[in-house]
């Protein structure tokens, strides 16, 4: 099935180029994903299509008006989107919001600009998304990182292999990866990535994620699914931060 994912924006050009382009391109050519980018202005109000104005009660900036959102949004919840508005104050997009988007059939996603939308706005909207605590000059680029999140997850993007392992799939961060040449300006490849054996292999590698994320992101471990070999790793770490 195709995912349907519709933006709407006052620089639909921003998107041009990012939607055709690598493996969200070939997602679009091999119709696992198919884009919609809507020009706001089309609603804009009067000759100059403005689409913004001064806030009541006074202070900076420009806030977007309602009308010509209300106009861009309601055909697309119509046809049964989940619309989305990229915002700084909404839920923080994290691997697992993106592998729930991921299932969606339909997403509209609603890019602000100037000191964001009139709140009415919110009202239409199913959810609202950051991508990060700070502000950006507007919701193209937030919007451009959640599709990127979400189509590479969708079957067939990308070989489902690559990014079950990665970080934050598995709860943890990923192990350090290498490739040629074997030695370079002196770093050497661990010895056991070239050994052949799958099993050292493997438990090299969850021992270093585990050690990446215990001395990256601990807070990680304790929403991670850890084994009982997994505790015990990371209690070895425990010992050797505590003996040094
Ligand atoms: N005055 C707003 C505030 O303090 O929350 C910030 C407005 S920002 C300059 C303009 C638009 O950029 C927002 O409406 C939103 O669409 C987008 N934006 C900025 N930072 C974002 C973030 N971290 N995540 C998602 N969207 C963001």
């Amino acid at each position: 099935m195709t995912m349907r994912v519709d933006v709407v924006t006052i620089f639909p050009e921003l998107f041009e180029l990012p939607l055709r382009t690598s493996i969200i391109g070939r997602a679009a050519e091999q119709a696992l994903v198919s884009f919609g980018v809507h020009d706001l202005r089309e609603h804009g109000i009067g000759r100059h299509r403005s689409v913004d104005d001064y806030p009541y009660g006074g202070g900076a900036g420009m806030v977007m008006r309602p009308e010509p959102l209300f106009a861009a949004i309601e055909p697309l919840r119509a046809q049964g989107a989940e619309v989305i508005l990229m915002d700084p104050a909404g839920e923080r997009l994290t691997d697992a919001l993106a592998r729930q988007l991921a299932r969606a059939p339909h997403l509209a996603l609603v890019c602000g600009r100037y000191e964001g939308i009139d709140e009415r706005v919110r009202h239409l909207v199913d959810r609202e998304v950051s991508i990060g605590d700070y502000v950006l000059t507007g919701g193209e680029l937030p919007a451009l990182v959640l599709i990127d999140a979400v189509v590479r997850l969708l079957p067939g993007a990308i070989l489902e292999a690559s990014h079950e392992g990665d970080s934050f799939a598995t709860g943890l961060l990923e192990y350090p990866q290498y490739t040629r040449p074997e030695s370079f300006r002196g770093m050497d490849v661990p010895p056991v990535l070239l050994s052949g054996n799958h099993g050292e292999v493997d438990r090299w590698r969850r021992r270093q994620a585990l050690r990446r994320t215990a001395d990256r992101r601990p807070d990680l471990l304790e929403s991670a699914p850890l084994t009982d070999a997994d505790r015990t790793i990371l209690g070895e770490f425990s010992d050797d931060a505590g003996s040094s």
